[in-house]
């Protein structure tokens, strides 16, 4: 099956008594059992069922059997948001002494995150390039996990996710990806080598910017050293799926960082249409890139753009696509905010991955709160304006961005 087929008629589609072409939404706390022993059972994990919602629903289930699916993992827990997505991965690794490595130019929350770690006696070293050398340089045998972004938002680096993972794996570590830019449409981070895939669901696998939610997918691939990841030890039984079952039955579940029903149930109906809107927002991308760029003055960071310095990834590792954000310099602060208040398309909002086109200036909004450096790490300058690119006719999109920059460079503002 074709990624659209697989979408609507995969495995993952689970038919139920009540022939629903969707899953209902299970909008409930609890379930009720016949007997007594019946619910022992599901508490000791002896027969399948659900108990409590914060642990288990049939709504969450169909959302996450789906997007494990596409991923080609053993199983996967959704989460509230994609925040609580990457803490519940994270702390399901790591405790206190422990470190992280992690690229500088991540997306803010997650930067923000590791610095909130600290103070629970987790490090974060940063690496400004994720190499194969930079990651063996900074492992230390405190080192719990490598994080990364397959596509960061929104410096647009592509981590070369076989041969990071094969300097990971010799020192027995993980190799946990947020992919939530790159969807399982362009690439599948588990099958390049990656142990644990991340999605900020909000995003593109929503696709209708209408539930903020969270997914974790295990590759089941990892050859844990219990040991080493001591946290993982209890669950030692569960071999390659020991990070699942510690979230499943331990971690997450403790967090109550869950995802609630009806969003699981939004989330299924924006799946549906996944390929054929990245289809359409990569191609609008790609236009819109290649317009901006013809003009003078006009820096654009796009990855299918041939001078892009992660532009090699686009084929090994990306099916030929760009992704859906693209960046732009026009100059000065003045002139950014300039162009954007003159589009007349693109909505100024502060999300990624929505069906619309969505414009902002990351320097005042989004990494506010960051450190010159890690800005220009996330290459956001002064200048720059974030594109999350959306499926509108590309002759509309280009025509509003190339009339919102002449405009501004036409009175000579700024
Ligand atoms: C938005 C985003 C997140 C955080 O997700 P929320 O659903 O907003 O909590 C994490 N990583 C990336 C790359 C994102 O774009």
């Amino acid at each position: 099956m074709e990624f659209n087929t697989k979408l609507l008629h995969g495995k993952s589609i689970l038919s139920n008594p009540a022939r629903e072409i969707l899953p209902p939404i299970s909008q409930v706390t609890a379930f009720k059992y016949e007997s007594m022993e019946e619910l022992e059972k599901v508490f000791l994990h002896k027969s399948m069922g659900f108990a409590y919602s914060r642990i288990g629903n049939p709504t969450l289930s169909a959302f996450e059997q789906r997007i494990n699916e596409l991923e080609g993992g053993v199983g996967a827990v959704s989460c509230s948001s994609g925040m609580s997505a990457i803490t519940t991965a994270l702390l399901g690794v790591c405790s206190a002494g422990d470190e992280i490595i992690a690229c500088s130019g991540l997306y803010g929350g997650t930067i923000s995150l590791f610095h909130d770690l600290e103070k629970f006696g987790i490090h974060t070293v940063f690496v400004r390039e994720m190499t194969p050398e930079t990651v063996r340089a900074a492992i230390t045998d405190r080192t719990k996990v490598v994080f990364g972004e397959l596509i960061s938002n929104p410096a647009l680096k592509v981590l070369d996710v076989p041969a990071v993972a094969e300097v990971a794996h010799e020192a027995k570590i993980p190799l946990f990806i947020d992919s939530t830019t790159a969807t399982p449409y362009i690439a599948k981070p588990l099958a390049l080598g990656a142990d644990v895939v991340i999605h900020s669901t909000s995003k593109y696998i929503n696709g209708g910017g209408n539930s903020i939610g969270g997914i974790i997918v295990d590759g089941g691939k990892m050859a844990w050293d219990f040991e080493k990841h001591s946290v993982l030890a209890p669950f030692k039984k569960y071999a390659k799926r020991a990070f699942l079952i510690r979230l499943r039955t331990d971690l997450w579940e403790n967090m109550g960082g869950c995802m609630a029903p009806a969003n699981a149930f939004l989330n299924c109906i924006g799946l549906d249409t996944l390929g054929i809107r990245m289809e359409r927002i990569c191609s609008n991308a790609d236009r819109l890139a290649r317009a901006l760029a013809a003009i003078p003055g006009i820096q654009v960071n796009y990855l299918t753009l041939e001078d892009h310095p992660y532009h090699v990834y686009v084929e090994k590792e990306l099916g030929g696509l760009g992704g859906g954000i693209l960046n732009f310099r026009v100059g000065s602060k003045e002139k950014a905010f300039a162009v954007i208040d003159a589009l007349k398309y693109a909505l100024i909002a502060s999300n990624i991955g929505d069906i619309r086109t969505l414009v902002i200036h990351p320097a005042s909004t989004l990494y506010i709160h960051t450190s010159q450096e890690e800005r220009e790490a996330a290459g956001v300058f002064e200048d720059t304006i974030r594109v999350s690119v959306g499926i509108e006719d590309a002759e509309d999109l280009v025509n509003d961005f190339v009339s919102a920059v002449q405009s501004v460079s036409d009175t000579g503002e700024a």
